[in-house]
C-alpha cells in the first residue's frame, strides 16, 4: 500500500506529521500525535516486525524504569507492557568465587522491569495503528528532506524513490538518524559522536526444568574490572547475558576453547548454568557489536523539523536510560505542545530549550559512569560501587 500523499498543507484540517522511524520512541510518539488529531504518517525503514520471522534491535530485552512508564501510561499502554515485564528489586553480584550479594535498589517497593524490546515495539505499533488517523509505512526508507519545502524523499518497498509531504518531520530514526543529516548543512548546529571502546555480546542461560536458572526478580551483574557481564530475565524464563569487553580483548577470543576458558576463568558459575556447548557457539554467533554516544543541539529546525529518542541523544547503556529518556522526550513534547497551542514554531524552539540540557545530562551521566569504571580498575571496593551506581 502507498502511504496517503498530501502535496499541499489544508489549512481546514489538522498537520501533516511524519514520524520517521517505528523503533521504540517513534512507535511511542505516533499515538502521542495522534492522540492530538494530527494525520500520523509513520516510515520506518525495516520491514513489520510484527510479521518478520527474526527481529534484530539493539538489545533483546531492556529495563523500564518509571521515567519510560509515565510516557507508557499517557497512552494507556502502561499496564500491557508492565504485565509482560519481570520486576527486579534489586541486583545481584555474583563474585568469581560464586557468592552472590543482593543489593536492592531502593525502597522495597521500588524496581525497574525487564521486558523484551520486540514485543515492546509491536504493542506500540499496534498502539498507533489504532487510530484511524495514523498510517504506518514499512519498508521505507528516508534518504533526505527538503527544510523549505517539506517533502521527504523516500526509497520505497518496490526499490522506487517516493516524494512525500509533511508539515512537521519528527526525527525518530535512531543512532544513525538521516533526518538529523540535514541539520548538520546548519549554521550553529552542535554534534558529537564518541564509540567507546567496549563491544557487546548477547547470550542466552537457559531454563532449568522449566524454571530460571538464577533467581529471577532481580539484574543480575558479574563486575569483573574493566569487562563485566549482565543478565536480565525473560517471560519464557530465559535469562539474556550480555558480556561487555573492550573490542581488543574480543579479538583475543578465536576458538570455543578460548571462548569457555574465559568463562571458567571470569564467569564459573555461569557456565554450567549456559551450557559448555552452547557457550562455545553462541560466543561466535555475531560479532560484538559497537557501542556509540552522540549528542547534538539544538534538537529542532524552525517549525518543520525536531529529533526525539536516540536520533537527538544516543547513550552509552551503563544507565540503562537511553529508551527511558526517549519515552519521556515524548511525553515532554506533548506538554509543551498544551503549553503552546501547537504553534510549532514555539513548541519547537521550546523542546529545544527544555530538553537538551536534561538529554545531555542523561548522556554524561552515563559516559562518565562507564569512564570511571575503566579508570578505577585498581580499587576493587570503588569498582564495586561503581557498578552499583551504573544499575
Ligand atoms: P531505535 O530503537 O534505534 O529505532 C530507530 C528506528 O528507525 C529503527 O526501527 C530503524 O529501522 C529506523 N530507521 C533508521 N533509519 C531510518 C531511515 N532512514 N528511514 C526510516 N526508518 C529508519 N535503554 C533503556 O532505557 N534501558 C535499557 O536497559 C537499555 N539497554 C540497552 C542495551 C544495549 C546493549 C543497547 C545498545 C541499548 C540499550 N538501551 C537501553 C538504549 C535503547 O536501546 C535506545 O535508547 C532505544 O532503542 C532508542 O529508541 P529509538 O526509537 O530512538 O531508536
Amino acid at each position: 500500500s502507498t502511504p496517503a500523499k498530501t502535496m499541499d498543507p489544508q489549512p481546514t484540517k489538522k498537520k501533516v506529521v511524519a514520524v520517521v522511524g517505528g523503533g521504540l520512541v517513534g512507535a511511542l510518539n505516533a499515538s502521542f500525535l495522534a492522540k492530538r488529531g494530527f494525520q500520523v504518517q509513520l516510515f520506518e525503514s525495516r520491514e513489520d516486525i510484527r510479521q518478520a520471522k527474526i527481529v534484530r534491535g539493539r538489545s533483546i530485552n531492556l529495563a523500564l524504569s518509571l521515567r519510560g512508564r509515565e510516557a507508557l501510561k499517557h497512552i494507556g499502554m502502561e499496564e500491557k507492557i508492565v504485565s509482560k515485564g519481570i520486576p527486579m528489586h534489586a541486583r545481584m553480584i555474583h563474585s568469581i568465587s560464586g557468592k552472590q550479594s543482593p543489593i536492592p535498589y531502593g525502597k522495597k517497593s521500588q524496581y525497574i522491569l525487564s521486558v523484551d524490546r520486540a514485543n515492546l515495539n509491536k504493542e506500540l505499533l499496534t498502539a498507533a495503528e489504532a487510530y484511524p488517523n495514523t498510517k504506518l509505512n514499512f519498508g521505507y526508507k528516508l534518504s533526505d528532506w527538503s527544510f523549505d519545502s517539506g517533502m521527504m524523499t523516500f526509497q520505497g518497498p518496490n526499490g522506487t524513490e517516493e516524494e512525500i509531504y509533511a508539515d512537521l518531520i519528527v526525527g525518530c530514526d535512531g543512532a544513525f538518524s538521516a533526518v538529523r543529516k540535514q541539520f548538520l548543512r546548519q549554521s550553529r548546529f552542535n554534534y558529537s559522536q564518541t564509540y567507546i571502546p567496549h563491544g557487546y555480546i548477547e547470550l542466552t542461560m537457559p531454563p532449568i526444568n522449566g524454571q530460571f536458572a538464577i533467581a529471577p526478580n532481580f539484574l543480575h551483574i558479574w563486575p569483573r574490572n574493566t569487562f563485566m557481564m549482565i543478565a536480565l530475565p525473560n517471560m519464557d524464563k530465559t535469562f539474556t547475558c550480555t558480556l561487555f569487553m573492550p573490542f581488543e580483548e574480543f579479538d583475543k577470543i578465536t576458538t570455543g576453547a578460548q571462548a569457555l576458558e574465559f568463562f571458567q576463568k571470569y564467569f564459573p558459575d555461569a557456565v554450567p548454568l549456559m551450557g559448555v556447548a552452547a557457550l562455545k557457539r553462541d560466543f561466535f554467533q555475531l560479532p560484538a557489536q559497537a557501542m556509540v554516544s552522540v549528542k547534538s543541539s539544538p534538537y529542532h529546525m524552525g517549525d518543520r523539523c525536531v529529533l526525539m529518542g536516540d536520533a537527538a541523544h544516543a547513550v552509552v547503556p551503563f544507565y540503562g536510560q537511553g529508551m527511558n529518556a526517549g519515552f519521556e522526550d515524548c511525553i515532554v513534547f506533548d506538554g509543551i505542545m498544551d503549553q503552546f497551542n501547537e504553534d510549532l514554531s514555539a513548541v519547537l524552539l521550546e523542546y529545544s530549550k527544555i530538553r537538551v540540557p536534561d538529554d545531555h545530562a542523561i548522556a554524561d551521566l552515563a559516559m562518565y559512569n562507564y569512564i570511571e569504571m575503566r579508570s578505577h580498575v585498581n580499587s576493587r571496593w570503588f569498582l564495586f560501587r561503581k557498578f552499583l551506581d551504573n544499575f
